[in-house]
This record gives structure tokens, C-alpha cells and sequence, in this order.
């Protein structure tokens, strides 16, 4: 089931320890050795599970040696299993240069997937994700924060941020200055955990709901804001538009998707989204 000389990028749950999958359980008992972010952490992991293994440290201070010293292994036949502390590896964490290295190397590199807080997040929030910019953690100074900020202002997809505790509020309030008061935000914190929880609010509410209650500032965030209504309707032509707003008068959602899809030849996708859009307003 485990082949030799390959690479184990596998996939660790985000908080509940029961979104393991069975496959990584399969994989982390059967490798020779696991390459992890923080061994303390998967120690734990690994415990949970009745799992005992060698590990080898791989973080942001010494991921080029520990990376050739894996590749080492790999060259020498062993499986090597290869988690972050939580959730996909590479996704807003130490690993690219491993898994970078590995393949420039030759060797074999087999994803094992699971949790991811951006998929999570989106999942659930109920904002447009048929196309998403993932963006991952913003600088954690101001001026950079807002420079990025305003590159991003004028992109037609759902942005996905990344954001720590200590960062929550002066971020969703440099974002409510760059992109209005009116687009949708999704505070997705805790995600899987004990005090999980979704808020959606437009941007302008956003910095108040956080300072209503010191514990809506606490935990591990995802935010979601919804793409820029002008910039996405600007992708579909104007008689895209004007066709699935005279169909959404007389029919419902479903059909009238369906018939400006199969009218305009658009995708069934694009005008689902701007559907909802339109009837939201
Ligand atoms: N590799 C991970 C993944 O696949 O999602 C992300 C690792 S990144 C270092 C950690 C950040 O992910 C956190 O600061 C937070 O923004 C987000 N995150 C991780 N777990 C989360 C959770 N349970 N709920 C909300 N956000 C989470």
C-alpha cells in the first residue's frame, strides 16, 4: 500500500480531530519516517491515533537542510510522510521548498488531501466561490497590508485571507476602507472546533461586530469577502445580463439559469452566481 522512495504529503486536521481521514492514518502508520512542521504537535496528532514514528523537524528556520536530508531519505528508499501542523501542507505554511525540492530531484510525490480552512470556510459561508482568489495571510504591517489591499480592489473574485488573532480587527478594517462598506464578509473562525462560529455581515458592520465581544476576536480566521458586484457583472456580457434579469421577473432561479445558459451559451456557473448576485440586491 506504501510505496518505497515516495513522498507523503498528507493532509492533518484544522481542530477536530476526527476530520483525519482514514488514508492519512494508513499513510502516517506505514511510512518509515514523518517530516513535520512542529514534532511536538504531531506527537500529539500521532498519539491520538495510537501511531508511533520517527520524525524529523521541518520548519521555516531550517527547511533547505532538513529538505535535503528528507530528499536523502527518499533517495535511499524510505517513504517519508511529510504534515504541518494543521490542514494541507504548503497552504500558508512551511513546505513548498521540500516539495519544490523533491520533485526537482526526481523523486516520487504523492498528495494525501483533507482539511483545508479556506475550503472549509467557503463551504459554509454561503458567498459565490465558482471562482475564488485564495490569498492567504496579508502583510502584518499597515502600509504593505494596505498597498496589497489596493491591488486587490478591483479583482471580480471572492478573496480568501488567512488572519491571526493579535491582526483580526486592524485588517477587517483596513478591509472595509479599501473595498467599501457594502461587500458581503465572512468571519469564519474556529473552524471544526468547540466555539466554531460563521458570521456574515457587510464590511461596514464588520469592525463593530468584532469589538461587541472580546471573544469574536479570539481564535484562527478565515475571511471570505464577496467579489465586487461591478467587476463581476463586467465579465458577463451586457445581454447576459439583461436576458437572465427579464427571465428572473417571470421565473424561478433554476429555470431561469437554465434558459439564459442555454440562450446565451454561457456557462451554467457564471450566470448561477450573478443569478444570486441580482436576487440578493
Ligand atoms: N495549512 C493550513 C490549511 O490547509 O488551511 C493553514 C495553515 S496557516 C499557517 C494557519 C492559518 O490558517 C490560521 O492563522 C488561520 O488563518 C487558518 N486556520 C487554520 N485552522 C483554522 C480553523 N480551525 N479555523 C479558522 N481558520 C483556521
Amino acid at each position: 500500500m506504501i510505496a518505497p522512495a515516495t513522498l507523503y504529503v498528507v493532509a492533518t486536521p484544522i481542530g477536530n480531530l476526527r476530520d483525519i481521514t482514514l488514508r492519512a492514518l494508513d499513510v502516517l502508520a506505514a511510512v518509515d519516517v514523518i517530516a513535520a512542521e512542529d514534532t511536538r504537535t504531531t506527537r500529539r496528532l500521532l498519539t491520538h491515533f495510537s501511531i508511533s514514528k520517527r520524525m524529523i523537524a521541518v520548519h521555516q528556520h531550517n527547511e533547505m537542510g532538513a529538505a535535503q536530508r528528507i530528499i536523502d531519505l527518499l533517495r535511499a528508499g524510505q517513504a517519508v510522510g511529510f504534515v504541518t501542523d494543521a490542514g494541507t501542507p504548503g497552504i500558508s505554511d512551511p513546505g513548498g521548498t521540500l516539495v519544490t525540492l523533491a520533485r526537482e530531484q526526481g523523486c516520487n510525490v504523492v498528495p494525501v488531501p483533507g482539511a483545508n480552512a479556506a475550503i472549509c470556510a467557503l463551504s459554509a459561508a454561503g458567498i459565490p466561490a465558482s471562482r475564488f482568489l485564495f490569498y492567504g495571510f496579508l502583510p502584518p504591517s499597515p502600509g504593505p497590508r494596505r498597498r496589497e489591499l489596493e491591488e486587490l480592489r478591483s479583482s471580480p473574485y471572492t478573496l480568501v485571507f488567512y488572519e491571526a488573532p493579535h491582526r483580526i480587527l486592524e485588517s477587517v478594517s483596513d478591509l472595509a476602507d479599501v473595498f467599501g462598506a457594502h461587500r458581503h464578509l465572512a468571519i469564519a473562525r474556529e473552524l471544526t472546533k468547540l466555539f466554531e462560529n460563521i458570521h456574515i455581515c457587510p464590511l461596514g458592520d464588520a469592525v463593530a461586530w468584532l469589538e461587541a465581544d472580546p471573544n469574536h476576536q479570539k481564535g484562527e480566521f478565515v475571511l471570505i469577502l464577496a467579489a465586487s458586484e461591478a467587476a463581476r457583472e463586467d465579465q458577463l456580457s451586457d445581454q447576459t445580463q439583461r436576458t437572465l434579469k427579464l427571465l428572473l421577473e417571470d421565473l424561478p432561479l433554476k429555470q431561469a439559469v437554465k434558459l439564459a445558459a442555454d440562450i446565451t451559451g454561457q456557462s451554467k456557473n457564471k450566470i448561477y452566481s450573478l443569478a444570486l448576485t441580482l436576487k440578493s440586491d
